[in-house]
């Protein structure tokens, strides 16, 4: 281990009921590294993803986070999940709040930041996501686009060491997609850990340092953006990848 692992995967399975999902997955993420996982719909990526932040939970393997081992049953996950900040397709923002009474509202109530201090981080996020002039209103005002960008500032509010995107952009009009890129560019050049689900494959020639390609609940083939786009050893990933490019 060089830098010190962020993430760490053994031997990970996962069923629902008789559905083998993830299959004796092996998986780590190093600090500051950005992983984008791709696949087919249906080969396991957000049960993966969700997996990691315990949102489902695996029924073997052992999954370590910053080194130590996670139980579900001995540990307090709501501590170990507020190290791990996840954006999802949808973003479900507070419709009754604001954007920063979005991002306020975890800070406030599981952490119990004064609301003083949590706006004035807040507002720095807001900055950091180019919305700040957007505080006040609500969601209902806004883009796609922003609204995704709010929805990342609010998982950073928590100031989690680790972020998981599934599928940030898929949900947003083709002409919102590059702002809300830019901004988790920008998240990644700051040396956030990453862990990105995408269909975005320019996104992840660019900012990713290791693709992981996932078929049917196995890991298929793992290494840098270039290796697997220009020179996919698996037949399955060159299938993949011409089926999408
Ligand atoms: P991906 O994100 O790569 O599209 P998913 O992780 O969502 O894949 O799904 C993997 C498989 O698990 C699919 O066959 C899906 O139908 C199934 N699955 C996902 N979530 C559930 C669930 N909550 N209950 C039952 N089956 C599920
Ligand atoms: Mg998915």
């Amino acid at each position: 281990m060089l830098a010190e692992q962020m993430i760490h995967v053994n031997k990970l399975n996962k069923y629902f009921g008789d559905l083998h999902v993830l299959r004796d997955i092996d998986f780590h993420v190093e600090e500051s590294e950005v992983v984008v996982l791709i696949g087919a719909s249906g080969s396991g990526k957000s049960t993966m993803l969700r997996c990691l932040n315990f949102l489902e939970m695996k029924n073997s393997g052992d999954l370590f986070i910053k080194g130590k081992e996670v139980d579900p049953k001995k540990d307090n996950l709501n501590e170990v999940r507020q190290q791990i900040g996840m954006v999802f397709q949808h973003f479900n923002l507070f419709p009754h709040k604001t954007v920063l009474g979005n991002v306020i509202e975890a800070p406030m109530q599981v952490k119990r930041i004064p609301k003083a201090q949590a706006r004035k981080e807040g507002k720095e996020l807001l900055e950091k996501v180019g919305l700040a002039e957007k505080a006040d209103d609500y969601p209902s005002r806004l883009s796609g686009g922003q609204k995704q960008r709010v929805a990342i500032a609010r998982a950073l509010a928590m100031k989690p060491e680790i972020m998981l995107f599934d599928e940030p952009t898929s949900a947003l009009d083709p002409e919102l997609v590059g702002e809300v890129l830019q901004t988790m560019k920008d998240l990644a050049q700051e040396g956030m850990t990453m862990v990105v689900v995408t269909h975005e494959m320019g996104f992840a020639r660019e900012v990713a340092d290791r693709v992981v390609y996932m078929h049917d609940g196995k890991i298929v083939e793992t290494g840098a953006p270039k290796d697997i786009f220009e020179n996919p050893q698996e037949e399955r990933t060159q299938a993949f990848l011409g089926s999408i490019l």
